[in-house]
């Protein structure tokens, strides 16, 4: 029998759900980033920005931006690595990066691009100072070994930022629900003619490990000095972990 995973509500054979994953993204990739503003109201900026006030990153550091998308994380960071730092972006849909990569060369940086999959990176071990994936996890078919493959890739003391949709604060769980499942499909429909994968996009907040169980999940495969910060009244949470 094949190994069954989620995506969305939905149960599918653990072989099928990249593709259906790379359908959703490959679909909205041109209208990705009015759609992120539009749907948050702004506030992925903010939560991006934490991010990249936690992360610290300095001159001469080598990052790796796992799922990177449209770049918003790599092109901040590369403002701050300097010549003597690298930026990698990169992302297993062909359709995210291309327009990521615009991006990049449209404000005039050039960085490092690899379409990979999480689960198998393309890069030797002990190699980046910090590792950041950005709503991306909750994508990926084997978390456990996609966390593992970053701690692989990280040098002794680097560190490991994962923002993520998570748990939100019970007492707002019913309005965030009836916005998530009326309101972003009808959003993603008027905008990016797709409802279902905004609907997917609902869907697989609900499914992704909360706060507490991700955490563990990092501890499991090794990183220490876990812990997260939760924003947007745990709507969102940064999780941290080192490569000690
Ligand atoms: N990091 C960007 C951001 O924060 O705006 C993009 C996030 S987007 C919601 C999720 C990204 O995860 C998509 O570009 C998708 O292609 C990527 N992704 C999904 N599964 C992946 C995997 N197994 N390995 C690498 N990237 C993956």
């Amino acid at each position: 029998m094949n190994d069954k995973t989620h995506f969305g509500f939905e149960t599918v054979d653990e072989k099928d759900k990249a593709r259906r994953v790379a359908g959703v993204f490959s679909s909205v990739a041109t209208k990705y980033d009015i759609m992120n503003d539009l749907m948050s109201g702004g506030m992925h900026r903010l939560w991006k920005a934490f991010t990249i006030q936690i992360a610290n990153v300095k001159r001469g550091e080598k990052v790796l931006d796992v799922a990177g998308g449209t770049a918003d994380l790599s092109l901040a960071f590369a403002k701050r690595v300097g010549d003597t730092g690298q930026v990698w972006l990169t992302d297993i849909n062909h359709a995210m990066l291309s327009v990521g990569r615009d991006r990049v060369v449209d404000k005039g940086h050039l960085l490092p691009v690899a379409q990979c999959d999480a689960e198998k990176l393309p890069f030797p071990d002990d190699y980046f100072d910090l590792v950041t994936v950005a709503f991306g996890l909750r994508n990926m078919t084997h978390k456990d070994a996609a966390l593992a493959e970053m701690r692989r890739v990280l040098r002794p003391g680097g560190r490991l930022l994962v923002l993520e949709f998570s748990r939100i604060w019970k007492p707002l769980a019913s309005a965030y629900d009836l916005y998530s499942f009326k309101v972003l499909p009808w959003l993603g429909q008027k905008v990016a003619n797709d409802s279902a994968s905004y609907q997917y996009l609902a869907e697989s907040i609900r499914m992704h490990p909360d706060q507490e169980t991700l955490r563990q999940m990092m501890d499991t495969v090794g990183f220490e000095r876990t812990e997260y910060f939760n924003l947007a009244a745990g709507a969102v949470a940064l999780h941290r972990g080192y490569k000690l």
